[in-house]
C-alpha cells in the first residue's frame, strides 16, 4: 500500500517536472509579462495609427506595392530587422527576420494590396472618391501589416527583457487579390523551416477559427486565343477570330455553370478582346477564377475549363495557350493556436468605440443596404469551430500557408460590419479611429499569443500534433503551381502608372498632420447632409 502511494507521488512528480521544463515562467509570472506586453502595444497606440494612415494612403495594387513595402520594412529595419527582399522573384515581397537564441519560428504575416477603383475619402459616410477611378483600400489591407509590426516591436522588447528565445519572421501577402505570392512562398521553401504562422486579417471583430474555413480555394487562368488579322470589311472570310474564341469558350462556362454544384463559383473577364472593330481580332484573353471548397473540386473545374477552351478554339480554327495566374488552396486552421488566441482575444475585448465611430459606422451600413444597421461590433464572436455545413465564398492564398505549417487567421475589429467587400464603402472606416483602435486591439492578441508560444513548448508541440496527425490525416498538399509557373508580377502596372502621380499628391505626411483625416481636412465623421 505504501509503496504505491510512493510511486503515484513519484509519477506525479515527474509529471509536474516535465510541465515546468516545458514552460520557462510560471503560469503567474507570464500573466505578468503579457501585461507588460499589451501595455506596449497600447504605448504604441501613435505608432500604429501613422502606419495604418500611411499605407492607406499610398493605395498600391497588387505587385506594385512599392512604397507599402519600401515603408514598411524601413521601420523594421531600423528595429534591427534583417530584410531580404524580393522574395520568390517578386520585387515587392520580403522577409524581416529578428532572432534571439534557439526558440520556435514564428511567422506574422499579412496582406498590404489594394483595391481597383476603390478610392475614397475616409470618415466619409456616402461614396466620395479622393482621385476618380484610382485604386484604393476597399478592403482594408492597409492595417494588418502595422498589426503585425506593432506585435513585433513590442514581443522583440519582451523577449530581450526576459530571456525568452526565438525569431520572428514578418512577411506580406504580395497581391493577395490576385492570390498570386503564397503557393510561391511555399514552393520556394520560405515555409520550409517556419514552426507556426500567425495570419492577420481585417475584419467587423476580434475573432479566430479553427479546421476548415469558410469560403473556397480557386485557381485563376488566363486564357490566351490567336487567330488571323484581316480587314473586317475588305476580306472578313481570311480573318479567324480570337475574340469569338474567347466569347464561345465564355458562354459555354456559362452553360457549364448551370451544372455546378452550389458551393463552387467562378467569374470572369476579359483581358484582351481586340483593338479596332475594323480588324479582326488575332488575340483575345479571358481570365477565370474558379473556385471550390475542396482542391479536388477546383481541379475538376480546371479541366472542365481546358475542354471548353479547346472547344472554342476548335470551333474558331483559332490556337490557344492559358496560365495560371494564381492559386489557392481552401483554408484549414489549426485547433491549438486557435484556441490559444481566443484564450487573449477574450483578455483584449473589443475596442471601446466612440459615438463618432457608431454614427459613422451606422451611416455606412445604411448608405450600402446593409443587412445590418447596428453599427460596430460590441460583442465579441466566438471562437469559430468547424461547421457541418460547408459555406461557399472568397478565398485567400493563405491556404496555402496553412497545409505548410500549422496556421490561424486572426480577424482584428477595424472595419465596420454588413459591407459588401472589394467596394470603396469598405474603405471608410480604414484611417479613421475605428481602423487605428480595431489594429491596436488585433496587434495585443498577436503580442499575448505569440509570448505564449514562446514560453510553454508545450503548445507548439501539440500545435504540430495536430496539424500531423488531424489535418494532414486525409489531405496531402499538392500545389497548383508548377516548379516554373512565375509569379504574374506584370499584373497591374499599367494602372499604377496612370495613377501613382496623382496619388503622391495625397499621401500622408505624418511630419506635419497627426493624422489623415486632418491632412485631407476631413470633419469626423462626415455624413450625408
Ligand atoms: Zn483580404
Amino acid at each position: 500500500m505504501e509503496l504505491k502511494i510512493l510511486l503515484r507521488t513519484l509519477v506525479f512528480f515527474l509529471f509536474v517536472n516535465s510541465i515546468n521544463s516545458q514552460q520557462k515562467f510560471s503560469k503567474r509570472a507570464i500573466s505578468k509579462i503579457k501585461i507588460e506586453a499589451e501595455k506596449l502595444v497600447e504605448k504604441d497606440h501613435k505608432k500604429t495609427q501613422v502606419m495604418v494612415d500611411k499605407v492607406f494612403s499610398f493605395s498600391e495594387l497588387g505587385f506594385q506595392e512599392n512604397e507599402s513595402s519600401k515603408y514598411l520594412t524601413k521601420i523594421l529595419a531600423k528595429a534591427g530587422f534583417d530584410i531580404d527582399y524580393g522574395i520568390s522573384n517578386i520585387p515587392t515581397a520580403w522577409t524581416a527576420t529578428w532572432s534571439q537564441g534557439n526558440g520556435p519560428v514564428i511567422s506574422l504575416g499579412s496582406d498590404v494590396d489594394c483595391i481597383p477603383k476603390a478610392s475614397q475619402y475616409p470618415g466619409v459616410s456616402y461614396h466620395k472618391p479622393i482621385i476618380e477611378g484610382a485604386p484604393g483600400h476597399g478592403e482594408g489591407h492597409n492595417s494588418g501589416i502595422p498589426v503585425n509590426i506593432t506585435a513585433a516591436l513590442a514581443i522583440q522588447k519582451i523577449m530581450k527583457k526576459y530571456g525568452l528565445e526565438g525569431t520572428l519572421i514578418l512577411w506580406p501577402g504580395i497581391a493577395e487579390e490576385l492570390v498570386a505570392s503564397k503557393a510561391w512562398y511555399v514552393r520556394d521553401g520560405y515555409f520550409d523551416d517556419i514552426d507556426f504562422c500567425i495570419f492577420t486579417h481585417v475584419g467587423s471583430n476580434l475573432g479566430v477559427s479553427y479546421g476548415l474555413a469558410r469560403g473556397t480555394g480557386l485557381i485563376s487562368v488566363e486564357y490566351n486565343f490567336e487567330g488571323e488579322a484581316a480587314h473586317s470589311a475588305g476580306a472578313p472570310w481570311r480573318g479567324r477570330s480570337a475574340l469569338d474564341a474567347a466569347e464561345l469558350m465564355n458562354i459555354a462556362w456559362n452553360y457549364k455553370r448551370e451544372h455546378l454544384h452550389p458551393l463552387k463559383r467562378s467569374h470572369s473577364i476579359f483581358t484582351d478582346s481586340g483593338d479596332q472593330p475594323n480588324v479582326v481580332p488575332s488575340k483575345a484573353s479571358i481570365w477565370f477564377y474558379l473556385r471550390d471548397i475542396t482542391y479536388e473540386g477546383i481541379m475538376d473545374m480546371y479541366k472542365d475549363a481546358n475542354n471548353i477552351a479547346k472547344g472554342a478554339a476548335l470551333m474558331t480554327d483559332t490556337k490557344f495557350t492559358s496560365k495560371i495566374v494564381g492559386t489557392a488552396w481552401p483554408r484549414h486552421f489549426n485547433k491549438v493556436i486557435a484556441e490559444t488566441m481566443y484564450s487573449n482575444i477574450k483578455k483584449v475585448g473589443l475596442p471601446k468605440w466612440s459615438e463618432k465611430d457608431q454614427i459613422l459606422a451606422k451611416a455606412v451600413q445604411k448608405e450600402v443596404n446593409s443587412n445590418t444597421y447596428s453599427g460596430l461590433a460590441t460583442k465579441l464572436s466566438d471562437l469559430g469551430k468547424p461547421s457541418s455545413v460547408m459555406v461557399s465564398g472568397g478565398s485567400d492564398d493563405i491556404g496555402d500557408i496553412s497545409w505548410k505549417v500549422p496556421t490561424v487567421t486572426l480577424r482584428f475589429p477595424s472595419n465596420i460590419p454588413g459591407l459588401q467587400g472589394h467596394h470603396w464603402s469598405n474603405a471608410i472606416a480604414m484611417a479613421t479611429p475605428i481602423a487605428h483602435k480595431g489594429a491596436t486591439a488585433g496587434a495585443k492578441v498577436v503580442a499575448l499569443t505569440v509570448i505564449d508560444f514562446l514560453n510553454d513548448k508545450k503548445l507548439l508541440n501539440n500545435a504540430k500534433d495536430y496539424f500531423n496527425n488531424v489535418q494532414l490525416k486525409n489531405t496531402e498538399y499538392k500545389p497548383m503551381i508548377s516548379k516554373d509557373d512565375p509569379p504574374p508580377i506584370y499584373l497591374n502596372k499599367e494602372i499604377m502608372n496612370m495613377y501613382r502621380k496623382e496619388l503622391e499628391k495625397f499621401y500622408f505626411d505624418e511630419t506635419k498632420f497627426d493624422n489623415y483625416l486632418e491632412q485631407l481636412g476631413i470633419e469626423y465623421p462626415t455624413l450625408k447632409k
